[in-house]
């Protein structure tokens, strides 16, 4: 994709959606933190149903370690791995207390050693919380950005720091919604349904789906 390219397909994206959220339902930071943490290898949807149960009754670090391991995995059981997750859970919520005041820190480096928080849910929380220009790049937005030819790379990594570089400024921060939505229906794994795609004419992946008859 040309720079040209890169501008049309996020101006197409932003006039369709001007401000794009997570869909992950959260009330808080630490509600966030906790949601995305939960999400690795599950649906958005399937972590909304367990946190629309957990949170009222828990949703701090301090109440969450008050539930105790049995207790919240009593909550989350309905997410694929959710032991290591309760596991993971409890001792970030640990950690936060005990070096930060019971808040969520700001800096990737204090949010990549909570146990559970990689590079991407670093990202996640540092962009969707705290407004920061940061990839969170999952499987969608890899798909995305190397089929189109917006951001090609073989790693995660690589893509991400393609991403930086490619995506214009005013479109940074919000990009990642972009492009995890569009992932997650227009340019599907399987099949893209560039027939109904509104930035085909920018995307460099040939052949284009044609529309089923
Ligand atoms: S034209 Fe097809 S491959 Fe390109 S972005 Fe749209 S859905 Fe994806």
């Amino acid at each position: 994709m040309t720079p040209q390219q890169i501008n049309t397909f996020f101006a197409t994206l932003q006039a369709a959606n001007p401000h794009p959220v997570t869909e992950l339902e959260y009330t808080s930071v630490f509600e966030l933190l906790a949601a995305v943490l939960l999400s690795a290898q599950a649906t958005d949807v399937g972590v909304n149903k367990a946190t629309r149960r957990l949170f009222p009754v828990a949703n701090t670090p301090q109440a969450i370690l008050a539930l105790g391991q049995d207790g919240l995995e009593g909550y989350i059981k309905t997410i694929g791995l959710y032991r290591s997750k309760a596991r993971h859970l409890m001792e970030t919520c640990r950690i936060l207390v005990e070096q930060h005041g019971g808040q969520v820190p700001r800096t990737r480096e204090a949010l990549e050693a909570l146990p559970g928080v990689g590079r991407k849910t670093a990202n996640v929380v540092l962009n969707v919380a705290f407004g920061e220009p940061t990839m969170a790049v999952d499987t969608h937005i890899f798909r995305v950005s190397n089929r189109t030819g917006l951001a090609p790379g073989k790693t995660p990594l690589a893509v991400e720091l393609q991403l930086l570089r490619r995506v214009p400024e005013p479109y940074r921060v919000d990009s990642h919604h972009w492009l995890i939505l569009h992932g997650r229906y227009i340019c599907q794994a399987r099949k893209p349904l560039c027939w109904q795609c509104a930035v085909a004419r920018c995307c460099d992946f040939q052949p284009k789906t044609a529309a089923p008859r």
